[in-house]
């Protein structure tokens, strides 16, 4: 029974509230069954399998909070404002030959693109960018955004460029424009991420690597033999993977 007394602060008894049904959805959103594509760069091939691992209910995965899913939404909300700005600019989207959806290894490995700019509707302007091109999208905090804008996202994300590089591999597409806002700003950055083909099998012979050793009860390596390597600092699966 919660203890709505007097003295409670109006914010904490709404924000109870508020979190309660965000929390309970949390739980499920874990549970989606497959390897999703937005993973499968990550820098550790461990921290990957126990993604799938957690997604099929072997391992108890940190729950986000009610505030991290909020800047999950907040990712949701800026996606389809930037995708209403492209059109806005001139932009035509698209569904790709083979649709927006992937599914592979037998529905065990999958993924959904944000969206393929297919047209141009302003004949008095040179479209500025060559098409068609799979449009990928992502809402950063001022610091990340900064940096991404300045290395580029080969050099900022090796979880994203595998991301994009596995999305072109399935769509068919030869290149993507990375729109990427700035949620403390609302500046936007914009590059064009060229498609690599060793990069995308990279990923996916990850995938397959992940899948067969979890189905064989075997876990793959680490990334350091050292639990306090700073990766393993952020890592939700920290405690299961080095207990
Ligand atoms: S704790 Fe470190 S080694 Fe273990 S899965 Fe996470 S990132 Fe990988």
């Amino acid at each position: 029974m919660i203890d709505f007394n007097s003295r409670s602060a109006l914010s904490d008894r709404l924000n109870f509230l508020i979190d309660e049904p965000i929390n309970a959805t949390a739980a499920e959103s874990q549970r989606r069954g497959y390897l999703g594509a937005s993973i499968v760069g990550h820098h550790c091939e461990r921290h990957v399998q126990f993604h799938l691992m957690a997604a099929r209910g072997l391992v108890e995965r940190k729950q986000p909070s009610a505030r991290i899913m909020r800047i999950f939404d907040r990712g949701n909300v800026y996606e389809e404002k930037a995708r209403q700005w492209l059109k806005d600019a001139g932009f035509l989207f698209g569904i790709p030959p083979r649709g927006r959806e992937f599914s592979d290894f037998g529905g065990q490995f999958r993924g959904h693109v944000d969206g393929v700019l297919t047209g141009w509707k302003r004949p008095d302007i040179l479209c500025p960018v060559e098409l068609p091109v799979l449009w990928e999208n992502k809402c950063l905090g001022a610091k990340g955004w900064k940096k991404l804008s300045t290395d580029k996202l080969k050099s900022y994300s090796s979880t994203y460029h595998a991301q994009v590089q596995v999305y072109m591999y399935y769509t068919g597409l030869e290149r993507c424009l990375f729109t990427a806002v700035n949620a403390d700003t609302m500046e936007l950055h914009h590059e064009i991420v060229p498609f690599d083909l060793m990069e995308a099998e990279l990923s996916r012979s990850r995938a397959t690597g992940v899948i067969s050793a979890t189905e064989a009860v075997a876990m793959v390596p680490r990334c350091t033999n050292d639990p306090t390597f700073y990766i393993c600092r952020f890592c939700d699966f920290r405690g299961e993977c080095w207990k």
